[in-house]
């Protein structure tokens, strides 16, 4: 059995809490190759690492030095070192970093640094080799990922070694400069790392018992989800739901490698298991999984007699759309009907006028209507799909609280029911269907 796993930013964020990691990697000698966040906050008001190396790289461009800020970053990691009690020579490889990132300028270089740093101290404290991410995750020309060159390197490299300590959030590019993933990026580095390697198990520890049905600021203490499906964490994830980077699922698909989100401040937690959806079956699953939703949502609403009938309707609409560079979120259709929910914020400053009249200009609507303040909620589950009944009862739940649904969307994926609510309902939704469906 190999587990590779990786601790987030809290789970690094002072030598107590990395204690406790060196306690749950000792407790299981599967657990073999690891990937390390940045420090990340200890309280609320912290400031975590990476933020203060982007700062750093701010600082340089401003005024050519950062010292005051790199001070705050020297100190947190010499803290970090003496608490742990570790014979490391921090001061040397902090003055090294300091230069480098004077001498580098470079945006991504300073704020991968966090990473760096941390995994160097910790493959100290746990005195087991250091694999530098540059060497192993590879971008090419363009910044895309090169997956098969990372899968090679990363297999030659750590292939070997009975552990090591592999820093998250980075790679080398084709010019052979750091270039970093997007924030929040070494959940990315583990699935990489992962799939690389064969992995039985991809362990992402983190502050949290899991992944919870819905949002704890909605719905107070809500169930952890036992089991989700890739597909149900993409679709929770793209509507707001946020334990994993969105992105770091692709690497483990195709190797089928499941991911349990950990806590690493309750290891007796057993956690939320993300499986391939083909591996569902066996889990039997709760009607619903998930419930996710995001605010702040325009709908275009057009109506045409015979609507149907003209070829091309859709294609004029959606291109007046694409000349304005947006992405819409969902086209729900009635035979004479459909409407364009478009994110508010790409509407702003004028241009939703000017999409309602290149509209009309275009395919002469009926009617035409802009609904604003919409918000989004998606409830996702694959058992929705067999089950008589879910729509139903999830629309009862919304009237029985007075809630007015201003649109429905069934995914042709049967996995998940949106409905659109006016911002306003957007809590109450949520904890209409919570209650209506998990005891
Ligand atoms: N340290 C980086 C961030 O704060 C990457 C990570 O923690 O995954 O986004």
């Amino acid at each position: 059995m190999l587990k590779v796993c990786k601790f987030g930013g809290t789970s690094m964020a002072d030598a107590k809490a990395i204690k406790q990691v060196a306690d749950i990697i000792n407790a299981d000698k599967d657990r073999r190759y690891v990937v390390v966040s940045a420090p990340g906050k200890r309280f609320k008001e912290d400031i975590k690492v990476t933020d203060l190396l982007i700062k750093c790289y701010n600082d340089v461009l401003r005024n050519g030095e950062c010292k005051e800020t790199f001070s705050v970053i020297r100190d947190r990691f010499i803290g970090i070192v003496k608490d742990l009690g570790i014979d490391f020579d921090i001061n040397s490889v902090l003055d090294e970093t300091e230069k480098e990132i004077v001498e580098n300028s470079s945006l991504d270089f300073s704020a991968s640094r966090g990473e760096y740093l941390m995994a160097r101290v910790f493959a100290a404290y746990m005195n087991v080799p250091f694999v530098d991410a540059k060497g192993l995750i590879r971008f090419d020309s363009k910044g895309r990922l090169n997956e098969s060159y990372t899968y090679d390197k990363t297999k030659m490299k750590l292939e070997g070694l009975e552990m090591a300590v592999i820093p998250g959030f980075y790679g080398k590019n084709s010019q052979g400069n750091i270039k970093t993933f997007s924030r929040g990026g070494s959940d990315i580095t583990g699935s990489l790392i992962a799939r690389a390697m064969g992995a039985d198990i991809y362990e992402n520890w983190t502050d949290v018992n899991g992944f919870l049905v819905c949002d704890p600021r909605v719905v107070a203490n809500p169930k952890v989800i036992k089991f989700l499906s890739y597909q149900e964490l993409r679709e929770l994830s793209y509507m707001g739901a946020s334990v994993l980077h969105s992105e770091a699922i692709f690497p483990l698909v195709k190797s089928k490698i499941p991911v349990n989100i950990r806590n690493t401040f309750d290891p007796s937690q057993e956690g939320t298991m993300i499986v391939p959806n083909d591996y569902y079956a066996n889990v039997k699953p709760d009607i619903i999984t998930g419930i996710a939703g995001l605010k702040d949502f325009t709908v275009i609403y057009i109506e045409k007699s015979l609507m149907n009938e003209e070829v091309g309707f859709v294609r004029k609409v959606l291109s007046v759309i694409e000349q304005h560079g947006i992405c819409f979120e969902n086209i729900p259709s009635g035979i004479d009907t459909i409407s364009i929910v478009i994110a508010s914020k790409a509407l702003e400053n004028g241009v939703l006028n000017d999409v309602v009249s290149e509209i009309r200009e275009s395919v002469s609507p009926d009617f035409i209507r802009v609904i604003e303040n919409i918000s989004l909620i998606a409830t996702v589950g694959h058992g929705m799909a067999t089950k008589a009944g879910v729509a139903a009862k999830l629309f009862n739940a919304l009237a029985k609280e007075n809630i007015n649904i201003k649109m429905i969307d069934q995914g042709s994926s049967e996995l998940n029911i949106i409905i659109g609510v006016s911002n306003t309902d957007y809590e109450k939704s949520i904890k209409a269907i919570y209650n209506e469906f998990i005891d």
